[in-house]
């Protein structure tokens, strides 16, 4: 089997790139929260309303939010398309959407969000059928990102956007050598700690270093059909937004 796909610093076959993905979430899903909370000080709930806040849906509108986890991004979404819109909380592993559902529940948003197993590969959405299509630190851990960009063009309305969410390339020189710390050393031993997982927080803080920088990404979300495409970095690089129009 040819090794083409990066699984952090290592090279695996793609379908195994997307088992040990799934081995990595279904390990930290009942931790996740807590340790995203602890890894950013809090910076990742600011980061998503950010997000959530620009992408300036409207009420009555329909959103897709893949890789979409515990529901952060959908929980917002739901908020902003009100009780004539709809959201689908989507992801391909079980257990970080049990987490999500448990979440929609307590939140009192389940009338406007539905939920859904898939892999952002291959979506079992007709073409235009929504106005937003979001994927929130989830693009990185998906194996073929340039199919599963189509296909979020695909099921795009005419004038809709797709809205990435990343860790991207700290763009603040002082601070790289301090992240490179924190990411290699202090990382791994905080899964271990409250998630009782290391690699997993390894292969996270590897998985960015190989997630393609802002001028990358930007240009294969716009080889995948999209017009208009701009980055906006948060945190100096750390982390950006990638913006794109289907016309
Ligand atoms: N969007 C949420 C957030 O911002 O908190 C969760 C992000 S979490 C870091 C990455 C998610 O991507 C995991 O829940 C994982 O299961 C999901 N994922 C990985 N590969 C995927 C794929 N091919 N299709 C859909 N979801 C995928």
């Amino acid at each position: 089997m040819k090794a083409s796909a990066d699984f952090g610093f290592r090279k695996v076959a793609p379908e195994e790139k997307t088992r040990l993905v799934g081995e990595v979430f279904s390990s930290v899903a009942s931790k996740y929260d807590v340790m995203n909370d602890l890894m950013s000080a809090g910076m990742h709930r600011l980061w998503k309303r950010d997000f959530v806040r620009s992408a300036h849906l409207q009420a009555g509108q329909r959103a897709l939010d893949l890789a979409g986890g515990t529901g952060d991004i959908s929980k917002l979404m739901a908020r902003a398309v009100g009780d004539t819109g709809f959201v689908v909380l989507s992801d391909i592993n079980a257990a970080m959407l049990g987490h999500g559902r448990d979440r929609m529940l307590d939140a009192g948003c389940f009338g406007r969000v539905g939920m859904a197993r898939i892999n952002a590969e291959a979506l079992p959405f007709a073409k235009r059928t929504f106005d937003l299509v979001t994927i929130a630190f989830g693009l990185r851990n998906v194996t073929d990102k340039s199919r599963a960009l189509r296909e979020m063009h695909r099921v795009l309305k005419i004038g809709g956007k797709v809205m990435v969410l990343e860790f991207s390339e700290l763009r603040v020189e002082a601070l790289k050598a301090a992240y490179d710390g924190y990411s290699f050393q202090v990382l791994p031993r905080l899964g271990k700690w409250i998630a009782g997982d290391a690699e997993s927080y390894r292969y996270l803080a590897e998985s960015i270093r190989k997630h393609p920088n802002q001028e990358a990404l930007k240009l294969l979300i716009e080889q995948s059909g999209f017009a208009r495409v701009s980055v906006r970095n948060l945190f100096g690089g750390m982390v950006a937004i990638h913006t794109g129009w289907s016309v």
